[in-house]
């Protein structure tokens, strides 16, 4: 974002389509509190603590922020797009939250919001009908602006460098444990430009069989697969959230097997198929079929234990899912993972992820590094 002004034009123009959408679904109001929404929309990041901090946007009045008083300081003031509550210490910030409501049959609530603030709400309005979050941001947020675009694909620059470091050998691995690798690939995220590391995943030789894995202290030997899986958020200036990174690569110490090197190169097979069938107007169900179709070719199929893929943005894991539960058509801006995989317990593991978006032009791929087994000398 270049200004501070075309910043407050993009939060205006989300919440003139966050009405548009409560409108069309019949919803008198969104109220949203910790969490990813918030800052995506307004530019404010809640403390994730136990004072209520909730802005409330009516399907057709000024939404209202009710935040703890002593802490209106931390936000930016924006008083064409919403007007700021604050609580004292010994009020009730339920009621400031109920009186901002124009209307109350039909409520959405912010995915992440606590329990205790929703509890409450639900004991002063009991006839309400309570609908998730995301079924009303859920569609806008996965459709990706140019400049979210712009930062996703900063965002995966950043990792594709350290993919390569990693596929190249500067990154040294055998002899080293898990946790000390990811440590290196955490700083070297944070030094290519994200503000905060998600996660590093760094699964050896039978570990790469647990998909979600967690770095230990087992130390990499020779004639191993090393699965790496790593990404961050990176900082936007002028308040907006920063953008999620996400990517996946194998490496091999020493000279693969024929055995994995041939299901490999299935699996690369099926990731780069995967990549061009996500194509605007095809489902999730579809794509992730394709991957898998082409998997069960090989037979790897049953070992393939996730869904394809995740959308990406202000969250490492949002709207849209490529999973054979979608029938939801891939529409222009979405941006998702595309990762399969194949995990034989006791033996080894691989997987293989880029971001995509789906463009007119096509599926465009933001990680460019190379996706083939890359062999580093045992
Ligand atoms: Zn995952
Ligand atoms: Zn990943
Ligand atoms: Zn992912």
């Amino acid at each position: 974002m270049s200004s501070d002004s075309s910043i407050a034009a993009v939060f205006s123009q989300r919440l003139d389509r966050i009405r548009a959408r409560l409108e069309a679904t019949g919803t008198d109001a969104v109220l949203l509190s910790v969490g990813p929404d918030l800052p995506w929309l307004i530019g404010y990041d809640a403390m994730p603590l136990e004072r209520l901090t909730m802005l409330v946007v009516p399907v057709d009045a000024t939404p209202t922020l009710v935040i703890p008083a002593f802490e209106v300081p931390r936000v930016v003031e924006r008083p064409d797009l919403f007007t700021i509550e604050g609580w004292g210490e010994t009020e009730d910030p339920i009621t400031k939250v109920v009186s901002a409501l124009s209307g109350s049959a039909r409520l959405a609530v912010g995915d992440h919001t606590w329990s205790r603030f929703l509890v409450d709400l639900q004991h002063v309005l009991p006839e309400a009908c309570w609908i998730r979050g995301a079924e009303i941001i859920g569609p806008l947020r996965s459709v990706k602006d140019e400049a979210e675009i712009a930062a996703l694909q900063r965002a995966a620059d950043g990792v594709d460098r350290v993919a390569h470091a990693l596929r190249t050998g500067e990154i040294p691995l055998i002899g080293r444990s898990e946790a000390d690798v990811s440590a290196e690939l955490s700083r070297r995220i944070i030094a290519e430009g994200h503000a905060k590391v998600n996660f590093a995943i760094v699964a050896s030789g039978p570990n790469a069989a647990s998909p979600h894995h967690h770095a230990s202290d087992k130390i990499i030997q020779p004639g191993e697969v090393v699965l790496c899986d790593f990404g961050g958020t990176t900082a936007e200036p002028h308040g907006e959230p920063g953008y999620c990174s996400d990517i996946t690569r194998c490496v091999y110490t020493g000279k693969p097997p024929a055995e994995f090197q041939e299901a490999f190169d299935h699996l690369l097979e099926a990731q780069a198929m995967a990549v061009r069938a996500s194509v605007i107007g095809v489902s999730g169900a579809s794509v992730d079929k394709v991957a898998r179709d082409r998997l069960a070719e090989a037979g790897l199929d049953q070992w393939f234990l996730h869904r394809l893929g995740h959308g990406i943005g202000v969250e490492e894991h949002e709207d849209p899912y490529l999973v054979s539960t979608n029938a939801e058509p891939l529409a222009n801006g979405n941006a998702f993972s595309i990762e399969p995989g194949f995990y034989i317990a006791g033996k080894w593991g691989a997987r293989i992820e880029d971001i995509v978006v789906a463009t007119v032009d096509g599926p465009r791929s933001l990680n460019r590094i190379g996706h083939d087994l890359a062999v580093v000398e045992a």
